[in-house]
């Protein structure tokens, strides 16, 4: 059975309980990252998961609540490993590939310091010594590729697809995945509109993880309804794709407020037929 760890279920706006995106999926005896908002690392470490653990990481868009994490995952899980582990492959739309170079190329990288330290400092290596590695220490190695909608992936007991969300376009390029095994089919819309491209994508998937920053009503009324889901356009995708279970995730911080998460679960049930989960940061979810 696959399980899904939901790391981030929040948005760019912090509170106490939700800040930013990130799942982590277990499936065919893999391990795979999507998005890595802020504190995914150590959201990782509270779910009882290793930051060597993941080999995969696929990046819905470029918007900080979705990548800052990026170097500091980087950074601990080659830290922490002992050079026996797979090299870390990354996906994502475009800027992934710059995004990864500029963190940590030798020349120049934003990091480069603090691992040149790390390879060439005698108490460093003594530490990674005596985790198991061996000297001299390798730099950090990590291939990373900007992807287009289609086939992205094939892992050893899934592949990954990947269609067009519609978010901010032509400023960043945003991108929903589907992960198909014999465990299930997940589907991660990222950030997006209701369009046809992830219905089509999502379409017969055991469990969707759909954004779902507010209440539609609201959201009609502030201005805040385009190039994102609330309650009904999160409901209404569902629906019209015939997904076994919505998961509700990028929930913005008047949403999850008591009386207003009631509310919209309400509404959300009212044009969907399958079921809901309002998902909290550190949940598993077994699909
Ligand atoms: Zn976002």
């Amino acid at each position: 059975m696959a399980r899904i760890h939901i790391l981030g279920a929040g948005t760019p706006t912090p509170t106490p309980d939700r800040f930013g995106s990130s799942y982590v999926v277990e499936v065919g005896g893999e391990t795979i990252m999507i998005d890595c908002g802020p504190a995914t690392t150590h959201k990782m470490v509270q779910a009882g998961l290793w930051p060597t653990d993941v080999d995969y990481l696929f990046f819905t868009h470029h918007h900080f609540d979705h990548d800052v994490d990026y170097p500091c995952f980087l950074l601990s899980r080659w830290d922490q490993s002992v050079g026996k582990e797979n090299i870390l492959r990354v996906f994502g739309p475009k800027p992934t590939e710059k995004l990864t170079d500029d963190l940590l190329r030798e020349d120049g990288g934003l990091f480069a310091h603090d691992w040149k330290t790390r390879v060439n400092n005698p108490s460093s290596q003594q530490l990674h010594v005596n985790r198991g590695g061996t000297l001299p220490r390798k730099p950090p190695e990590v291939l990373a590729k900007d992807v287009s909608p289609g086939k992205v992936f094939s892992g050893m007991h899934w592949e990954i697809t990947a269609t067009e969300a519609e978010h901010v376009q032509p400023y960043l390029d945003s991108l929903a995945y589907r992960i198909d095994s014999p465990e299930g089919s997940m589907v991660f819309t990222g950030d997006t509109q209701p369009c046809d491209s992830v219905v089509a994508l999502a379409r017969g998937a055991d469990i969707m993880l759909c954004m779902c920053w507010d209440d539609q009503d609201i959201m009609d009324n502030n201005g805040e309804a385009s190039r994102q889901c609330g309650t009904r356009g999160a409901a209404d995708m569902a629906q019209q794709a015939g997904v076994k279970t919505l998961g509700l995730v990028h929930i913005g911080p008047n949403l999850s407020r008591p009386g207003k998460k009631e509310k919209g679960i309400g509404d959300i049930k009212a044009a969907y037929e399958g079921d809901v989960i309002f998902a909290d940061e550190l949940l598993v979810i077994n699909v």
